[in-house]
């Protein structure tokens, strides 16, 4: 009998197997807690269970995942950290140190094919769609990291490597399995999924009524340049954008975030502040200004702080709510779209 995959089960359809093998109810119970509440990797670390019953699992499942390989600390404390895959692809995830909590940034794919012009992990192509155990893996090693340093994990953001709508199904398994309360328990309302906006992914996520953030890297209101730095949006042109976000916000009565990268005379100009401003009536939005942070081959240019401040006061006038967002990590390549697997090349 050929080996299966013991993650791959529902609490339901793994307590069927292993009552047809001899093993009580309970104990599939707590073999649920050993994978999804303490995400062992090992059958051996099951230590509540009988060796024979760990035997028993090593012959008819398989039990692998991420395995870390790679950590690279930054000097304010960012760590990132490589993860190589069963099947020897990599992959970044990075704990970020706040004050006296920790955010994990986690990725949903290896590499990414929407090749937004500003972005390493756009430079690199798309490989393949990560599993939900390799998404919930990447939390646990993160969550374990930042306890031993005395910081509990608190938030966790979509902004690694990839685009999670492009991969529906197993970024929401995971967030299941990262939420639910005989799982890693964490607060959906401190997870975040930033798209880059894939309008039938946004539709989706308001018909499942999703309780997490929804964040939306817009980086520019005006249809011409955003087609230039974004190639998604010649797919998906900002009117149908905002119409999925309009079905969104009507649906979950929730406020998404715009991610904003000012860019050097690309989309940093007053005019691009007003044409913001008029894009974010259509519905209740903050917005996060972020710094763009440099990526070897790209023609782009940190916004110089003048047309940053012109920029944000300009939408502050019109009462609209942004966070400028200093970035963390640049000099390990860690920080928002740097993740390129760097490390490993
Ligand atoms: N694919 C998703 C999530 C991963 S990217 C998305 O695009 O939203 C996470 C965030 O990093 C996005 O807002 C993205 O636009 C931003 N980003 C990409 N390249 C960047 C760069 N060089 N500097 C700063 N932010 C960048
Ligand atoms: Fe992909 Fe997001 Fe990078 Fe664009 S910004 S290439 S969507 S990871």
């Amino acid at each position: 009998m050929e080996k299966t995959n013991i993650r791959a089960y529902s609490q339901q359809a793994l307590t069927d197997i292993l009552v047809q093998l001899g093993e009580k109810a309970f104990r599939a119970k707590q073999i649920w807690q050993w994978l999804w509440q303490k995400g062992v990797t090992r059958f051996d670390d099951m230590t509540n269970l009988s060796k024979g019953t760990r035997e028993l699992l090593a012959t008819h499942f398989i039990l692998q995942t991420a395995t870390l390989t790679h950590k690279q600390e930054s000097s304010d404390g960012t760590t990132k950290l490589g993860f190589t895959l069963p099947d020897g692809n990599l992959i970044e995830t990075v704990l970020i140190p706040g004050r006296d909590k920790a955010t994990v940034c986690v990725s949903s794919q290896v590499g990414c094919k929407l090749k937004c012009s500003f972005c390493a992990t756009g430079g690199l192509g798309f490989t393949r769609n990560l599993l939900p155990e390799e998404i919930y893996d990447q939390v646990v090693a993160v969550k374990r990291l930042a306890e031993e340093r005395g910081m509990p994990l608190s938030n966790i953001v979509f902004m690694g490597m990839g685009e999670p709508l492009l991969n529906y199904e197993n970024v929401l398994a995971a967030i299941e399995k990262i939420t639910a309360e005989d799982g890693l328990a964490m607060s959906p309302y401190r997870l975040t999924l930033s798209t880059s906006g894939i309008i039938e992914g946004i539709k989706r996520l308001a018909d499942d009524n999703v309780r997490f953030n929804l964040a939306i890297s817009l980086h520019s209101a005006v249809n011409t340049t955003r087609d230039k730095i974004m190639p998604i949006n010649k797919a998906y042109p900002l009117p149908k954008l905002a119409e999925a976000i309009k079905y969104f916000v009507d649906k979950t009565g929730t406020r998404p975030t715009f991610e904003y990268l000012l860019l050097k005379n690309v989309n940093d100009s007053l005019e691009d502040a007003k044409a913001l401003a008029v894009f974010c009536r259509q519905f209740p939005v903050k917005i996060n200004i972020i710094e763009y942070n440099e990526v070897d081959n790209a023609p782009y240019h940190h916004s110089p702080d003048a047309n940053r401040d012109q920029f944000v006061r300009y939408l502050e006038s019109k009462n609209i709510v942004v966070n400028v967002r200093r970035s963390k990590g640049k000099d390990i390549d860690a920080a928002c779209g740097q993740l390129a697997n760097k490390n490993s090349l």
